[in-house]
């Protein structure tokens, strides 16, 4: 069963589209993690470590519902048998199992926020939602060359011809309490989402945060970021203003469990 978050009256859903091992070593992937903070990361988050010391992952979603209204999806998984994340991801992903256990059907998504354009983030994107919006930011379609090189056919272009495409530049509200925020780094136009209801806040990370070992030390660089001078300002400083208004809660694509709680600092 789905579990889910509430903040204000917002509804988080978190949506697991799959489970499997990294395609390197995590060592490899964060070259400047020391075993102390590896232990540490494994004592937060110990679900993410195969017994083999391998990285071990999920591969998730998030839905934004107030009440039975619109739905907003964060993110669209590894997709199906034949998606672009097929070549290294555990294709096929069962998000439309996951949306069917948690009581949403597809055509009630009217907003689907692609965090960036990696393989694992835009499976489902375009046919499984027909009545969504699909965001992005501006500097990320203009980098579009970094990405799979079947997206402009399969899923840009035919989102762009049928009107579904929304291009942002920058920080953007989409409903009262939710905005989107510009976290560039991983990807020239990264994006995470911002659930606020004054009291309680909760930040859909995307890939600003992929392993729990950049919790233990948010400086640690990914190897898979574009920019990673600009990852790491993008997560340290969106990190920082977020716990400095108290305790906020993260949720996460690739760690162990779906939402974890940043302290106030
Ligand atoms: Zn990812």
């Amino acid at each position: 069963m789905p579990l889910d978050h509430t903040v204000g009256s917002i509804t988080v859903t978190a949506l697991v589209d799959g489970v499997g091992p990294f395609f390197q070593p995590r060592e490899e992937a964060f070259p400047d993690a020391t075993a102390g903070q590896w232990a540490e990361a494994d004592r937060r988050d110990p679900d993410t470590v195969g017994p083999d010391g391998r990285w071990r992952l999920p591969f998730r979603c998030f839905a934004l519902r107030a009440g039975d209204g619109p739905v907003t999806l964060v993110d669209a998984g590894i997709g199906p048998a034949d998606a672009p994340a097929a070549s290294w991801a555990p294709v096929p992903g069962r998000l439309p199992a996951e949306l069917a256990a948690a009581g949403i059907d597809p055509a009630d998504v009217r907003t689907v926020v692609l965090t960036h354009l990696h393989s694992d983030h835009v499976g489902w994107a375009g046919p499984l939602f027909p009545n969504a919006e699909h965001l992005l930011q501006r500097a990320e379609l203009d980098a579009l060359a970094l990405f799979h090189p079947e997206l402009p056919a399969r899923l840009v272009g035919p989102l762009r011809a049928a009107g579904r495409l929304r291009v942002l530049d920058g920080d953007t509200d989409l409903t009262p309490g939710v905005r989107v925020l510009s976290t560039p780094g991983h990807t020239p136009g990264h994006q995470s989402v911002l659930v606020d209801s004054g009291e309680d806040r909760l930040l859909v990370t995307g890939d600003l945060l992929v392993h729990a070992v950049q919790l233990v030390d948010p400086g640690l660089a990914y190897a898979h970021e574009v920019d990673p001078a600009t990852a790491r300002e993008s997560r340290t400083e969106l990190l920082r203003a977020v716990a400095a208004r108290g305790p906020a809660v993260l949720a996460t694509p690739h760690l162990g469990v779906p939402f974890t709680i940043l302290p106030a600092g």
